[in-house]
């Protein structure tokens, strides 16, 4: 069974109040958001059940969310992100970085300092965002989760509505982000009139987008959906970032750069679908190469949850997916029977 419209409608209405009324003294509540929003994509179903959370698993996406900007921001510092004293979060993984230079976040994993990173991590995870998340307007409002020893649980139906609204979740949670560092006057000097912060907070370096083309190149250089010749190397997220931001090396194809632009933010139509997961499945290993040496994200079973949930969600809006410049079809059933 699915959450009522009401439900889903109320479940709107609470979180934008999260975002008008609570409390942001650091970035972490917006970093929390997106955790359990993606584990929700990655992990749930499409019903009102429950899901439970390890806080480990919620803390490794902290990690992955916060690596990045750690570097200093144009080379001179790093960013606060918390009024008052740098955020502990930040501190431990400039920390970890400074102590146990590693050129990647995946080369790191491997390390045993990075299993006390994730526990200090960890500790502060589950004394902040999680304990204040859903103080809403002076009073506490519990309409996300219930926190648990190990483990958080999402009440019955939220992991439903975290899947249903992901974009607009990850959108909202971005954007009080970045207006939040903007705000903080320690940042102010570097801050002005900047428009690269969000790619800088966000996304993948231009350098990673190379490594990640020249990688894709050597197992074929043919544009995925045209099939022409590619020559220039330009990579393409198959599931469109607008849907789902975070990078994962399988969810990268090479296209020409107007083929690129044509199908912009629309999922590809099920020609290019099937072609897809026939990719993925045998390239598998090959592209986790290239993720670990680009310093990617690499984890198969989660793009494919990732790219069946989109599918499964714009059959159930009636989206319409792209075929070639300028041409359609409807999504339906059948793009998700590929999957069986
Ligand atoms: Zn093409």
């Amino acid at each position: 069974m699915k959450p009522t419209p009401e439900f889903q409608l109320e479940f709107l209405g609470k979180l934008q109040r999260l975002f008008s009324e609570g409390d942001f003294t650091a970035t972490y509540k917006f970093a929390l958001l997106i955790s359990i929003a993606d584990l929700a994509v990655e992990l749930g179903r499409d019903d009102n059940s429950t899901l439970e959370l390890p806080y480990k698993e919620i803390s490794l996406k902290f990690i992955q969310l916060f690596w990045q900007q750690t570097v200093p921001f144009k080379e001179e510092h790093v960013l606060v992100q918390n009024y008052g004293a740098q955020a502990a979060i930040v501190k431990a993984i400039s920390e970890f970085r400074s102590t146990a230079p590693s050129p990647s976040l995946l080369m790191a994993q491997n390390t045993r300092e990075f299993n006390k990173l994730v526990n200090s991590v960890n500790a502060t995870v589950k004394k902040q965002p999680i304990q204040y998340l859903q103080n809403i307007g002076g009073g506490e409002d519990v309409f996300l989760f219930t926190p648990g020893k190990l483990e958080l649980t999402l009440l019955p139906g939220v992991a439903y509505c975290l899947r249903r609204f992901h974009p607009l979740v990850q959108q909202l949670s971005r954007s009080h982000w970045i207006a939040h560092i903007k705000g903080n006057k320690l940042n102010g000097h570097l801050l002005s009139q900047d428009n690269d912060l969000e790619s800088f907070l966000f996304e993948t370096s231009r350098q990673a987008l190379t490594e990640i083309a020249t990688g894709l190149r050597k197992l074929g250089s043919k544009c995925h959906y045209c099939g022409g010749v590619v020559t220039e190397a330009d990579v393409d997220h198959f599931i469109p970032r607008s849907l789902y931001p975070r990078d994962i090396v399988h969810n990268f194809v090479l296209a020409h750069p107007s083929c690129n632009r044509s199908k912009s933010d629309t999922l590809a139509a099920k020609q290019h679908l099937y072609k897809w997961l026939e990719f993925v499945s045998m390239n598998k290993d090959s592209l986790s190469e290239i993720g670990q040496e680009a310093g990617i994200i690499t984890d198969k079973e989660s793009m494919d949850s990732v790219a069946r949930w989109g599918y499964a969600n714009a059959a159930t809006v009636g989206s319409r997916a792209w075929i070639r410049a300028s041409q359609y079809e409807s999504i339906d059933q059948s793009y998700i029977d590929l999957w069986n």
